[in-house]
């Protein structure tokens, strides 16, 4: 193809590093942070798909045109696009942990661009050592490695110094937080700065030691950013979002296996606390274990199978 030069690769590093110089700036700069946060890294991914084949950057592949290109005259691909071709086309799959943080990412995004903004300083260089952490990797062995720019760019060792500054400040603050957060029996991810410092307040609301501020409808904003309903049920797995055995809302989630919580009511039963309801009625609803002693469990049922039993 002939030689055009679309610059991907050089701006989008130039608008990482931008993104990352006007974090210690006011609100404004930091709506500028996200949006040039969110165009550098659509634009490296870009290249990727550019060097497979140029028309993999038109949204609309049958639109792919030699002229638009050149002019820039064309609808570039969307995100969830450019991640979709990225797999099909190129064999690369983002690593889980980076297209969660990529995610929200882009749903910050479309905050900033679209509502009035209000994430503090703290928030953002929270999220975004946990973005760079994953980021830097990928550049490195999918970009770097792969020749698309050289390992002595000067922008990358920004970037990366960068990273430690950032991480080495929230260290900092999560260790000024740290006896109100050992005091949490189980602490929760926060929707907004993504460490794990909230604790209960009340049936809505939570709070965040780390953003030091109270956070309203705390299961809907939780379930909105860490609860992907959509893909487990698509791959056959089971609803992530079950009936509380406590407050009978299907806000009830299991942390990692073992650890359950109600996002609701606040219950933090264990595995070991629960099992499923062997009566007729309901499809195994998730019932407290009743145990008669130390080692002797009775049958545990719900209360819709239990008053089948007694109406029968
Ligand atoms: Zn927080
Ligand atoms: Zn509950
Ligand atoms: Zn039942």
């Amino acid at each position: 193809m002939e030689d055009i030069n679309l610059k991907m690769v050089d701006n989008g590093l130039d608008f990482i590093l931008k993104s990352l110089d006007t974090i210690d700036k006011s609100d404004e700069d930091l709506k500028y942070s996200l949006l040039n946060l969110h165009a550098g890294i659509q634009l490296m991914l870009k290249e990727i798909l550019y060097q497979k084949d140029w028309s993999l950057i038109f949204q609309k592949i049958e639109d792919a045109d030699i002229d638009k290109l050149r002019n820039g005259d064309f609808s570039s691909v969307n995100y969830k696009m450019l991640v979709k071709r990225l797999k099909d086309e190129c064999n690369l799959e983002l690593d889980k942990k980076l297209s969660d943080k990529l995610n929200w990412l882009k749903k910050e995004r479309n905050k900033a661009e679209h509502y009035q903004f209000v994430v503090s300083s703290d928030v953002l260089k929270s999220n975004i050592v946990q973005l760079l952490t994953f980021l830097i990797p990928f550049l490195k062995t999918d970009m770097i490695e792969k020749g698309y720019f050289g390992s002595d760019d000067d922008r990358f060792s920004k970037i990366k110094e960068y990273l430690h500054t950032f991480d080495a400040y929230v260290n900092e603050r999560l260790k000024l937080i740290e006896d109100e957060v050992d005091e949490i029996d189980v602490p929760l991810q926060c929707p907004a700065c993504s460490q794990e410092t909230v604790d209960f307040i009340d049936q809505t609301d939570a709070f965040c030691h780390f953003c030091d501020e109270q956070i309203a409808n705390f299961a809907d904003e939780y379930i909105y950013h860490f609860v992907d309903r959509y893909s487990s049920i698509k791959d056959g797995g089971e609803d992530p979002l079950m009936e509380c055995p406590s407050c009978d809302y299907e806000t009830f989630i299991c942390l990692d296996g073992y650890q359950y919580v109600c996002l609701s009511c606040g219950v933090k039963p264990t595995q070991d606390d629960l099992t499923t309801c062997s009566g007729p009625v309901c499809a195994e609803k998730i019932v407290y274990r009743r145990q008669s002693s130390e080692d002797e469990y009775e049958p545990s049922f719900c209360e819709l199978c239990l008053d089948y039993f007694k109406n029968a």
